[in-house]
């Protein structure tokens, strides 16, 4: 069969806004809940004289996670009709940020959240620019609580016109703005009679038009060098894909140095030959056809997609470390399999996860977020995250210990002609 296509989507929006609600609902309209999870908790609400809310779904399911009674439930999951949808927690946006930004976890697309009744509060737009930072550009914005406003096109209007100026202003274009009730269903898998005036995408459908990031294999090659092995007199180069794949044959570049050579085989490690092309997350061994300089750190690419050779790079951060990072800091940053030395020539900007907000930009705090220009001390093969999510993350180490890790946001390309 063919596989489905998975998504992973975050939900935010100000607090009370229907973002639990709004889960449940999916969970049922999309047929993704247990058989008789519904009846039973609208059977426990009304013994206990309570109005069924759908976030108790929500709370159940978390519950059961968290005493680890039902397996999959690990990850709160719902099929549209061609998508597998995984929602990735957003617990504080400290912690969020930083699995977002040191690729703990990464979303394809998210959803924001407004009461109609309510409207743009400033929790809303700073939720947007949280969406900025992270890079996710696929996002659907849903004005929640039509019911509250008796369906009137006019308020839908005025947010949809006030959130959608605010997010194109971040460079985030939404995809849609739906009018919907979670509470009541309308707009959430079906274009009720009372959102008759609107003729845009349910929020299943939004769902269901999200591009998945693509497939690691279907990306350029991106071997790089763990260890050089000198084995029955042939040297083998071995390490991990990371991305695309390999075989013999293929014409391949050595970054940074620029060298090219030719597969002559491909082995898994250790030894055993292996046929046909070795895929993203396979280790695999290979020997060239002619010999080489090559060592640790280096990366492998195909002659026309290798990465680039870079001693300058822009990179998006999230900083761990008591001691802020500050301008002419010496650092240590790991990319790949290669470790160098590098100095913080400047630093764009800090940003306050809890507030959002930006902050004094000479330094950059513990559990903040910045933008800085790294100056390496020897050339490296990097690419930026948007081009490829394995090979455009970096860690920072001070100390020997681990003190950030972020994004490369761009590369200022070597002097050498790339191949
Ligand atoms: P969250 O904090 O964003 O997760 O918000 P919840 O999902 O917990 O919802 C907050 C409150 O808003 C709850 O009392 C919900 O019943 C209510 N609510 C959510 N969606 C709707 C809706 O479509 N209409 C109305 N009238 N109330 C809603």
């Amino acid at each position: 069969g063919t596989t489905r296509p998975q998504v992973r989507i975050v939900i935010v929006g100000h607090v009370d806004h229907g973002k639990s609600t709004l889960v449940g609902r999916l969970l049922h309209e999309t047929g993704s809940l247990p058989e008789g999870k519904l009846e039973m908790l609208k059977a426990v609400s009304a013994r206990r004289g309570m109005p069924f809310e759908w976030s108790f779904l929500l709370d159940a399911l978390q519950t059961e996670r968290d005493q680890g009674i039902t397996i999959d439930t690990t990850q709160i999951r719902f099929r549209t009709r061609s998508r597998d949808v995984v929602l990735i927690d957003a617990p504080g946006h400290a912690e969020f940020l930083r699995n977002m930004i040191t690729g703990a976890s990464q979303a394809d697309g998210a959803v924001l959240i407004i009461d109609a009744l309510e409207g743009v509060r400033d929790q809303t737009r700073r939720h947007g620019y949280l969406l900025h930072l992270l890079g996710v550009k696929q996002v659907a914005v849903v004005v929640n609580k039509m019911d509250r406003v008796d369906f009137s096109a006019a308020r839908f209007n005025a947010i949809s016109k006030e959130i959608s100026a605010h997010l194109t202003s971040l460079g985030v274009t939404p995809a849609a703005v739906i009018p919907i009730s979670a509470r009541d269903g309308d707009g959430v898998a079906e274009r009720t009679a009372k959102i008759a005036w609107y003729k845009g995408p349910t929020v299943v459908e939004a769902l269901d038009a999200l591009e998945p990031a693509r497939p690691l294999e279907q990306l350029a090659l991106r071997l790089p060098v763990q260890a050089i092995y000198k084995f029955d007199d042939r040297r083998i180069v071995a390490g991990r894909v990371e991305s695309g794949s390999l075989s013999a044959g293929d014409e391949i570049v050595i970054m940074p140095a620029g060298k090219i050579a030719k597969i002559r085989t491909v082995e898994s490690w250790p030894v055993t030959p292996v046929r046909g092309r070795q895929g993203a997350g396979r280790s695999v061994g290979i020997t060239l056809d002619r010999e080489l300089f090559i060592e640790r750190g280096d990366v492998i690419g195909h002659v026309g997609t290798s990465p680039r050779d870079t001693s300058r790079i822009r990179a998006r951060i999230f900083w761990l470390h008591d001691k802020p990072l500050a301008k002419g800091d010496s650092i240590l940053v790991r990319l790949g399999t290669r470790e160098t030395r590098a100095t913080v020539v400047a630093i764009e900007k800090a940003v306050d996860p809890g507030e959002l907000s930006s902050v004094e930009t000479k330094s950059i705090a513990r559990n903040h977020v910045g933008e800085i220009d790294i100056s390496l001390a020897h050339p490296m093969a990097a690419d930026p995250y948007t081009e490829n999510p394995r090979t455009g993350r970096l860690v920072i180490e001070v100390n020997g210990r681990i003190a950030g890790g972020g994004l490369v946001l761009s590369v200022d390309a070597g002097q050498r002609a790339i191949p």
